[in-house]
């Protein structure tokens, strides 16, 4: 099969027809064999109903229903499971992004071999509340990943099927996928310019918290991709460091003492008096908690199932 089309949906009947319709044409047009692959992320609408009288009109139609509403990642991580297609596309359910998109995004990683090519909404039809965070997220992104993108978070993406096994994506990393992916080994990831329109039914499903998950995500992603597997390394150093600082700023202190004192030099100042010496505590206490974090966190990875797992692209024997 060449295309799965995944469509993650919570809440979305009125798009649904006329998206599958409009799926279906544009692949008419072009000889694909594919599937569409519907998600539905718990809803309580009637989208569940429409998708299985879409059925009975289109047989290229799929479906999974998630009992309750999980999130747009999960959804992504079950279609990716199910997926067949060599090239994985997925889309929002909303009529935000073009299914005319599609034969071109196949293109790229058909003939071009990209292993991700993430749409960007170059124009956007959102409101402008949305427009300047997303532009900072990006940067950020940008500058933490170094993956040249503009827009990480378009829904509009297409895979390769190997990549698609491969990552997994939860919590709210949907936001990150490009990220995840170039964690995982695959570097080739481009990036064409897709038309945005306006949500033409229903409403947006992530509010302001979208920014503040975000980037508590971003972070995390990071720490995790870099100190994931090694966490000593991190919470170790900057313990060691903190722990040496605090020592040597108490020793300092007490040797400047025994020093007046064998040098029959008054010396006035108590010890405690001093605020060096409250900075140095300090130093101390939150350098062995942050080497004991580090300790813990060393413990936990190593128990971890999938502490020695990595992905083996070739192999001679
Ligand atoms: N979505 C989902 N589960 C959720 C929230 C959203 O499957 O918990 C789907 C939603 O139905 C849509 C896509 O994710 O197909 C993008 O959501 P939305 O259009 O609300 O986001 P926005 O365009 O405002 O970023
Ligand atoms: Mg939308």
């Amino acid at each position: 099969m060449d295309i799965s089309v995944v469509v993650p949906l919570y809440n979305e009947e009125e798009s649904l027809p006329e998206l599958t319709t409009w799926i279906a044409k544009v692949m008419a047009e072009h000889n694909f064999t594919y599937e569409i692959l519907f998600v539905d992320d718990g809803s309580t609408d009637s989208s569940w109903s429409i998708i299985e009288q879409l059925k009975e009109k289109f047989d290229s139609v799929r479906g999974i229903k998630f009992r309750r509403n999980y999130g747009k990642s999960a959804a992504l991580n079950v279609a990716f499971e199910a997926a067949v297609g060599d090239v994985v596309i997925t889309m929002d359910a909303d009529l935000q992004d073009s299914p005319d998109e599609i034969p071109e995004l196949y293109r790229r990683i058909k003939e071009e071999k990209y292993d991700l090519v993430s749409g960007w909404k170059k124009k956007r039809y959102d409101p402008i509340t949305k427009t300047i965070p997303t532009k900072l997220f990006n940067a950020a992104t940008r500058k933490m990943s170094g993956i040249q993108l503009n827009d990480f978070n378009c829904g509009l993406k297409a895979y390769r099927n190997d990549v698609v096994k491969t990552i997994e994506v939860y919590g709210e990393m949907h936001r990150y996928i490009p990220v995840i992916a170039k964690w995982a080994g695959f570097k080739k990831i481009g990036e064409q310019v897709v038309e945005h329109r306006a949500r033409k039914y229903g409403v947006t499903k992530f509010g302001f918290s979208r920014f503040v998950n975000g980037f508590l995500d971003l972070l995390s992603i990071f720490f995790v991709g870099k100190f994931g597997k090694r966490p000593m390394h991190f919470f170790g150093s900057l313990g060691v460091l903190s722990f040496l600082l605090g020592t040597f700023m108490a020793l300092w202190m007490i040797g400047e003492k025994l020093y007046h004192i064998a040098a029959g030099i008054p010396y006035k100042r108590e010890i405690t008096d001093q605020p060096l010496f409250y900075i140095a505590l300090v130093a101390i206490i939150v350098g062995s908690q942050l080497f004991l974090t580090g300790f813990v966190a060393e413990l936990v990875t190593r128990n971890a199932p999938e502490r020695n797992q990595y992905l083996i692209e070739k192999e001679i024997n």
